[in-house]
């Protein structure tokens, strides 16, 4: 009686409730879907332009002549579906082809279809995965996914482990300092980032940014974050690490943490690991591996012995979005230390993790830093059971075998066109293209006034291949070297030696093209 009663009201409600156009708008996922398919099946073609580079006037001048303005502001009228469709093919049609083969730009490239699927899911089923009452299934994934991460890593990990899904590497790699803040100083939580022990975090000048941001957000502060002059590969070196740690405890300081990188962003370097587990084990220091880029090496038995000793640190940042070309965003965060992100960042706020509940043990939710939480551990699972270890593993061997096809066109090349800024311990190439009027360069061992000369060729290069569509590559200079490529094969099962090859000749033309037109 009860029941049909409120079924009756429920269906007045739909009734009253649903605007006019409800029914079109329903049939927009399909039309989408459908369009969406055609654009990912597409992405192999090499003859669509990478990006169709406009300024942002220019962009909103396409919306507004489709008859769709950019603008929310003022009185808006609801839109037919064809008119969504409509902005939707200007946004596909206007934004960077990240799954385009010569997308060589970030860390990032092509998306794998299976995760784009998966992640389709995940928008569908709408389900935050705070708790296990609402996220049951994605609940139990998220510590599979952690299960195979600890058992790759080996050792301790594969016994006790804790961890999460977060939304990117900084965060995760802010987890990890987090977590050594609270271990140092536990009455941190409660008396704050004043009148406590002077903390003091270690990391290498190739790290990434994120080590800065989450310096000045626990409450570090910068001044106490040291970033130890690199070596020749751009790693942490051990002993200036150690030099570092000695001189912090004779100012009467408490160094707590060491961010270590497996893969640094630009050069691709791999700190040694078990070296700096030594030092962290003997002044009691927390270490993190921010692996967001390097840690898809764990699933190659080729390459994994890159991150030898991991199984000794404490805790270990890895982005399957990067080289294994997971949608954006999937980070996994995971420590050794079973229960220790609850018990740091645990509230236990009354509505949501109620102790008398069914399941309170399976919530992740009072682990994190945030409330609600996206379900990105799905995307990474169904890729996983589609390609198989091995297939994991093979995809992870093609971006090096890629790489060590470049690296070593490079090394060999006998004109002077071509030169390694840095021997590539990665995916990265990090390379200089010489116009043959600036030939021979002898990389650091050229004038200032070669080198000035050189800083501006790769910046031509970009620009032009932006304008034509042709390959996006990102540069840099770092430590003197003046602005050299670095070209990231990330995700690139589609790419083959031949793109490798052509990519390197068109570089070439325009690289002297544009130089030649410089000078005139
Ligand atoms: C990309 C990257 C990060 C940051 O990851 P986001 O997901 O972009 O926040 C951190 N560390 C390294 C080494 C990276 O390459």
């Amino acid at each position: 009686m009860i029941f049909s009663r409120a079924s009756s009201v429920a269906r007045r409600h739909a009734v009253t409730m649903a605007p006019r156009s409800f029914s079109a708008r329903s049939a927009l996922p399909a039309a989408m879907a459908d369009r969406l398919c055609k654009y990912i099946d597409a992405l192999d073609d090499r003859s669509e332009p990478v990006v169709r580079l406009m300024n942002a006037d220019e962009v909103r001048s396409k919306f507004n002549e489709a008859g769709i303005s950019m603008s929310l502001l003022g009185n808006q009228a609801a839109q037919s579906q064809d008119a969504l469709m409509e902005a939707t093919e200007l946004l596909l049609r206007y934004s960077v082809r990240t799954g385009h083969p010569f997308f060589f730009n970030q860390l990032y490239a092509r998306a794998d279809p299976v995760s784009i699927a998966a992640d389709w899911c995940s928008v569908a089923t709408n389900t935050n995965c705070h708790t296990y009452e609402v996220a049951p299934v994605y609940t139990i994934m998220e510590r599979e996914v952690l299960a195979k991460i600890a058992s790759l890593i080996g050792g301790d990990y594969t016994g006790t482990h804790d961890g999460l899904f977060v939304p990117g590497g900084s965060l995760s790699n802010l987890y990890g300092m987090h977590l050594a803040r609270n271990r140092a100083d536990p009455e941190i939580l409660t008396r704050g980032a004043v009148g406590g022990p002077q903390l003091v975090a270690f990391t290498s000048d190739q790290s990434h940014y994120s080590y800065l941001k989450n310096a000045r957000l626990t409450g570090i502060g910068s001044n106490n974050l040291i970033a130890i002059e690199s070596d020749e590969f751009g790693r942490l070196s051990p002993e200036k690490l150690e030099a570092a740690v000695l001189q912090a405890k004779a100012e009467g300081k408490r160094p707590f943490f060491v961010g270590s990188t497996s893969g640094s962003t630009v050069l691709g370097a791999y700190d040694q690991l078990t070296e700096i587990a030594d030092i962290c084990k003997r002044h009691d220091m927390w270490q993190h591996v921010d692996s967001c880029w390097g840690g898809s090496v764990l699933c190659s038995e080729k390459y994994k012995h890159n991150m030898a000793g991991a199984h000794l640190v404490d805790s270990i940042a890895w982005n399957p979005h990067k080289m294994m070309g997971t949608t954006l965003q999937c980070s996994a965060f995971i420590t050794r230390h079973a229960n220790v992100l609850e018990s740091t960042n645990g509230t236990q706020a009354a509505y949501l993790f109620q102790p008398d509940k069914l399941n309170r043990e399976l919530d992740s939710g009072d682990k994190t830093i945030q409330c609600g939480r996206k379900t990105d551990m799905f995307k990474l699972w169904l890729q996983w059971k589609a390609k198989g270890d091995a297939g994991m593993a093979a995809s992870v061997d093609h971006c090096f075998a890629i790489a060590e096809h470049m690296a070593n066109k490079i090394r060999t090349d006998t004109t002077g066109a071509w030169k390694l800024a840095y021997e590539p311990s990665c995916t990265n190439v990090c390379f200089w293209y010489v116009p043959e009027k600036l030939r021979p360069f002898n990389g650091m061992a050229a004038t200032q006034a070669e080198r000035d000369e050189i800083n501006k060729v790769a910046p031509l290069i970009k620009n032009e291949m932006q304008r034509q569509g042709d390959a996006m590559i990102g540069f840099q200079a770092v430590n003197g070297r003046p602005n050299f490529f670095r070209i990231v094969f990330a995700s690139c099962d589609i790419v083959s030696l031949d793109d490798v090859d052509g990519l390197m000749e068109r570089i070439a033309r325009i690289g002297d093209e544009q130089y030649a037109a410089l000078l005139a």
